[in-house]
């Protein structure tokens, strides 16, 4: 089975009937990127840069994340690497952010809201990856999103960054603008937001989560948490839908996208890119082949 896998190396993801599915990876760090090209993603379609901040004991500068960002674009040579901003809450915790204890956290002070909270931080990441994204193709990716209005103001500062940087006469590529949906409010409005963007990435994990009311973490409720649940996948179809009558696309980077009993599934939905683990790109690849 091991070969069979290694053959689809080099191969398009596309199905018989000739429909191509965009298939990324997910990673953590620059210690990924080699099991990325070794299992051959087309892109990487979620870079979990919380980690860069979790490796420190303070904020990484912005030189350093430029390092890092430009690192990955190289490596990627021209294909996408969307890099998704901080997303950090009570629950990972790092000592110097002094987050406060909070009884909620998965419902607490975290991702977006301490970006558009303490602006500074945010710009400095903008800023890295909008120099980094001169190097290759970056798009950037805003998690944790519950409104229109949160996209603005997220979209302006990005804004501000980019012509920061074109008055320095620092080079600077287009670098697309998209939102995670993970909440049962994004998915719900994913009509408006849809305008507001240039794509979709479906966080299931989250998404699954807030839905079913049910913490991902809490190892108590394992039976209970359910990604295939109706209504989850109901939020799917709605937001991939959604994202179509806008012209603009929409994928997968929760969990469930690597998931390859659902593979079938979500091509139908019409899912236009699935990123997952390194390891599960070749299984979903031949899925994806074998399909009508
Ligand atoms: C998700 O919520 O599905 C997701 C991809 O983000 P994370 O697992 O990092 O919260
Ligand atoms: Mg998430």
């Amino acid at each position: 089975k091991r070969a069979m896998l290694k053959e689809l190396k080099g191969k398009e993801t596309i199905t018989k009937s000739g429909r191509t599915v965009k298939l990324y990876a997910n990673i953590g760090s620059l210690s990924d990127l080699a099991s990325v090209l070794q299992n051959d993603a087309a892109g990487i379609g979620l870079f979990r840069s919380e980690f860069i901040y979790l490796e420190k004991d303070r904020y990484p500068t912005e030189e350093e994340q430029f390092q890092i960002y430009k690192t990955v674009a190289q490596n990627m040579a021209g294909k996408k690497v969307i890099i998704r901003t901080l997303d950090i809450g009570a629950d990972k915790q790092v000592g110097y952010f002094h987050m406060e204890h909070e009884e909620n956290p998965a419902m607490g002070y975290r991702a977006i809201r301490i970006c558009l909270d303490r602006p500074e931080i945010f710009r400095t990441q903008l800023r890295a990856l909008y120099r980094a994204s001169a190097y290759g193709n970056i798009a950037v990716m805003y998690p944790m999103i519950i409104s229109v209005d949160e996209v603005r103001r997220i979209r302006r500062i990005a804004g501000e960054v980019r012509e920061e940087l074109q008055a320095q006469g620092i080079p600077i590529g287009q670098v697309e603008q998209g939102i995670m949906i993970e909440t049962p409010a994004a998915a719900l409005i994913s009509d408006r937001l849809a305008k507001e963007v240039d794509f979709f990435s479906i966080g299931t994990n989250d998404l699954t989560q807030y839905t079913l009311a049910i913490d991902r973490q809490n190892s108590r409720l394992e039976q209970f948490y359910d990604p295939h649940h109706e209504a989850v996948l109901r939020l799917i179809r709605m937001v991939v839908e959604n994202a179509h009558k806008e012209g603009i696309w929409a994928g997968i980077c929760g969990e469930l996208g690597a998931d390859t009993s659902m593979t079938e599934i979500f091509v139908k939905m019409g899912v236009d890119e699935l990123s997952v683990s390194p390891s599960f790109i070749l299984p979903v690849r031949k899925i994806i082949r074998e399909m009508e």
